[in-house]
């Protein structure tokens, strides 16, 4: 294999997927060598069919708004892999989604689902729809016109979304409802699902949860806990609050949360309390940012900026791609910072983790950060094929387990003769591996 050509001739057929073509790049740099390295890998073309998704499902959705007014979207479904689960990956809803976007991540998430060691296949869904600011009867009514086509291609065998940026517990509830009267049928094929109607205790706090447990692991390493460390956190919406309140549970703390439209500073930190006031903004749709340094004198909000100018020990990026550039990375590491964790997907650009890794500091990426979201939600599938719930504490313990073991995993593949972690090589090889080998399994298909 040769990285370049593979990426070159993936430009030519998809121009302008920058996204998609970011995320290839980033696993095949990953996993050349042990490609090279073992020929039935070439002889099955497991690169050329793995990079592009088994199939894509594009439609039209249409809903009217509280005055009337008839609005159309866009809707896609794209099923990357499934060579080793049912396909599995969130709808994300948001002006921004493109067809770039839901392949990187539907490539992503196979990677990441072979590392929860549960058995999911790979997919990525949406729309252009942006939530925000909708009352709850249009968000309904958009998630049903969505389901009206989504149904045709997901079941609980088959296929299984789950919740993304702008896809919550509402969203889900109103998208399952859609299914059931369509399908008629009340089987478990969302994730997300509320407590009393399938869902699995954990779910809503398991990206967060996790995350935190995994950015545990990367500081026992070095014989490090979070107690006493600075982090910063970007974004306040499924995945952040998590972070949070987990990072302070554990005796860390958050001085940063984010939104588009800038930063807030709390030099005292978030507490248990401040997560609350901040949850029950989000709840009502209102923008979160600006009304926390409102209400909290101590913080301050910062127009305009990212979080990545603000002195820390330790940066979770939690909110959308690229989030965090290779200009943050430097001001990060200028101010002293000791580990970078990325929770959203593909949150660092190629560059902030070049700085990272050069500066030899502990960068771990998404798929293996974020997993925890998915795991549990594979955890909610089991529950729902044998008709009984979890505690709580078998559920924490679980995703506890699961992320140790994906810590082992990036530490198995990705560990340089110089000592130095490659959490990026690690997670991308340990999946590549277990996906690839399912695929010679079971053929040329
Ligand atoms: P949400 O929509 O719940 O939250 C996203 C947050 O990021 C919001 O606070 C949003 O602010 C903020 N935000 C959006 N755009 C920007 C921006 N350009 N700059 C700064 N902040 C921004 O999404 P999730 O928490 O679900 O997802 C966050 C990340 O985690 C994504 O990368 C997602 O793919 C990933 N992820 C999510 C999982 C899940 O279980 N939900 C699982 C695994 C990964 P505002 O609301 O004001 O727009």
């Amino acid at each position: 294999m040769n990285v370049n050509t593979i990426i070159n001739n993936l430009e030519a057929k998809h121009p302008g997927e920058k996204e998609y073509l970011q995320a290839v790049h980033e696993v095949l740099e990953s996993i050349e060598t042990i490609y090279n390295e073992n020929p039935q890998y070439e002889a099955a073309k497991i690169i050329e069919r793995l990079v592009e998704p088994d199939r894509i499902l594009t439609f039209r959705v249409s809903w009217t708004d509280d005055e009337g007014q008839v609005h159309v979207n866009l809707g896609y479904r794209v099923h990357f892999n499934n060579a080793i689960g049912p396909y599995k990956g969130g709808l994300r809803l948001h002006p921004s989604v493109n067809l770039s976007i839901l392949k990187f991540l539907g490539f992503e998430q196979t990677f990441k689902n072979a590392l929860t060691t549960l058995p999911m296949g790979g997919a990525k869904g949406g729309s252009d729809f942006n939530p925000k600011g909708k009352s709850d009867a249009e968000i309904m009514r958009f998630c049903q016109a969505f389901m009206l086509e989504l149904w045709r291609v997901i079941g609980p065998n088959t296929d299984v979304p789950a919740g993304d940026i702008g896809t919550g517990g509402r969203e889900i509830g109103y998208l399952y409802g859609m299914y059931k009267k369509l399908q008629m049928e009340n089987t478990g094929v969302l994730t997300g699902k509320g407590l009393n109607w399938g869902g699995s205790l954990i779910r809503p706090e398991a990206t967060g949860f996790g995350a935190t447990y995994f950015a545990k692991e990367m500081l026992a390493v070095n014989n490090d806990t979070f107690k006493g460390k600075t982090v910063t956190v970007s974004g306040f919406g499924n995945v952040a609050w998590g972070v949070a309140l987990k990072v302070t549970e554990l005796g860390g703390k958050v001085v940063t949360i984010s939104g588009p439209d800038g930063y807030i500073y709390d030099e005292k930190g978030l507490d248990a309390e401040k997560i609350d006031y901040l949850l029950e903004l989000r709840a009502s749709n209102n923008d979160i940012v600006s009304p926390y340094a409102d209400e909290f004198p101590e913080a301050k909000f910062i127009p305009g900026k990212k979080p990545w100018e603000v002195k820390c020990d330790i940066a979770m990026p939690s909110a959308i791609q690229n989030e965090l550039n290779g200009e943050d990375a430097k001001k990060l590491i200028a101010n002293g910072v000791q580990y970078a964790a990325e929770v959203s997907n593909m949150g660092c650009t190629p560059e902030a983790i070049e700085e990272f890794q050069k500066a030899g500091i502990p960068f771990a990426p998404g798929k293996a950060v974020n997993a925890g979201g998915v795991a549990v939600s594979g955890l909610e599938m089991s529950q729902n094929a044998m008709k009984l719930n979890w505690t709580t504490e078998e559920v924490d313990a679980k995703l506890h387990h699961i992320m140790s073991s994906i810590h082992e995993a990036c530490i198995k593949y990705g560990t340089q003769s110089d000592g130095y972690i490659n959490y990026v090589n690690g997670a991308n090889i340990a999946g590549f591996i277990k996906v690839a080998d399912a695929m010679l399994d079971q053929g040329i298909i």
